[in-house]
């Protein structure tokens, strides 16, 4: 199994995770965790879910993406005449080695087309392929598209999703992770012409991104959308991974690997309530949080106002005046304000 742009992107959904991040940089995944290590069963995304979000991308991109071309002639970003679509996916088929070695060899011939100013390099690249290396180690993404008018000097990636535009109600966090999954594809193409001793800044930092109109597949195309923030977001998160290597050569005995449940248990982790929706260790280690006493388990809100007091007993502790008296002003804050909070549902509840 592939990390893939959306595995890398989940890295910045939880910057404070070295464990999500030393996974990533390795090449394995939540998911394999799990599978794996962990002998469990990964909770994967709701099949009605999955079910549409690939049935949407394949109407996209079928037909040798007749509708994505369509959505980019509608809007004007496309002349009539810029019509030329190569579709990566159908030159080589299939999960093989060399079927995908064919890809990526088949997307870099395409982009040295363009970058070289052939006037036949396509408009639209279906499902590229690239390699992307993090801390010297080299993943492959996969994409969904790249778009470019005859006279752009480079490509902008594009992310297809399945969710339904809800105007200024479409989920934001949702809206920031597509963003950063095609900023990965950024930094591919980055990477790319830096290796043909080209100026990476052609790759520009905007990217498209496609969703669907509510109860329908028509597209609704979101074009050279401003991905600076995102972009940074990632790279933030991504740069912290050499550290947190040499981190985690300490913490685990020498020559301990990712196959062993107690080196994954020893990498720092930072659980959040957001975790279910992007990693597949969420149950792991949410148990972990809840057997430390953690205050996350009780929510995000929670964890920000139990903070003084680090832990779930210890917040107890200063509600009942039990144990150690406070030991600083933080936590002598917090013992007065749980108990003003304690009084207030006493005298609510018994009138
Ligand atoms: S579920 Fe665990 S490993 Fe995954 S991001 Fe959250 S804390 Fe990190």
């Amino acid at each position: 199994m592939e990390v893939g742009a959306r595995g890398i992107e989940s890295v910045a959904r939880n910057a404070g995770c070295t464990r999500l991040r030393a996974i990533v940089i390795a090449g394995l995944t939540p998911t394999e965790i799990v599978k794996h290590v962990l002998r469990a069963e990964p909770d994967i995304m709701s099949p009605f879910a999955m079910t549409l979000s690939q049935a949407y991308e394949r109407r996209l991109l079928e037909n040798g993406g007749t509708s994505l071309l369509t959505a980019y002639r509608d809007k004007g970003h496309l002349g009539p005449t810029e019509v030329k679509v190569s579709s990566v996916a159908d030159h080589a088929p299939g999960g093989t080695v060399l079927a995908r070695q064919r890809r990526e060899l088949e997307t870099q011939r395409l982009l040295d087309m363009k970058h070289s100013g052939n006037p036949l390099a396509p408009n639209l690249i279906l499902n590229p392929r690239l390699p992307l290396a993090l801390v010297g180690v080299t993943h492959a993404i996969e994409l969904d598209y790249m778009v470019a008018s005859d006279d752009a000097p480079s490509y902008r990636v594009g992310v297809i999703k399945s969710y339904a535009d809800r105007g200024g109600k479409t989920d934001k966090a949702h809206i920031r992770s597509a963003c950063r999954e095609a900023s990965v594809g950024t930094l591919a193409l980055r990477q790319h012409l830096e290796s043909r001793n080209d100026d990476p800044d052609r790759a520009g930092d905007r990217i498209d991104m496609v969703l669907r109109a509510p109860g329908s597949f028509v597209p609704r195309l979101f074009a050279s959308m401003r991905a600076e923030s995102e972009m940074a977001s990632l790279v933030r998160a991504l740069s912290a991974a050499p550290a947190d290597l040499d981190e985690v050569e300490r913490l685990v005995p020498a020559g301990a690997n990712f196959a062993s449940r107690d080196v994954i248990d020893q990498i720092p982790n930072n659980y959040r309530s957001n975790c279910k929706e992007h990693c597949a260790l969420w149950e792991h280690c949410r148990a972990q949080a809840l057997a430390a006493g953690q205050p996350i388990i009780l929510g995000d809100a929670a964890a920000e106002q139990l903070a003084a007091a680090g832990s779930i007993t210890r917040a107890l502790d200063l509600l009942d005046g039990r144990g150690r008296p406070p030991e600083n002003h933080a936590e002598a804050v917090l013992a007065a304000e749980l108990r003003a909070a304690a009084l207030l549902l006493d005298r609510i509840a018994n009138g």
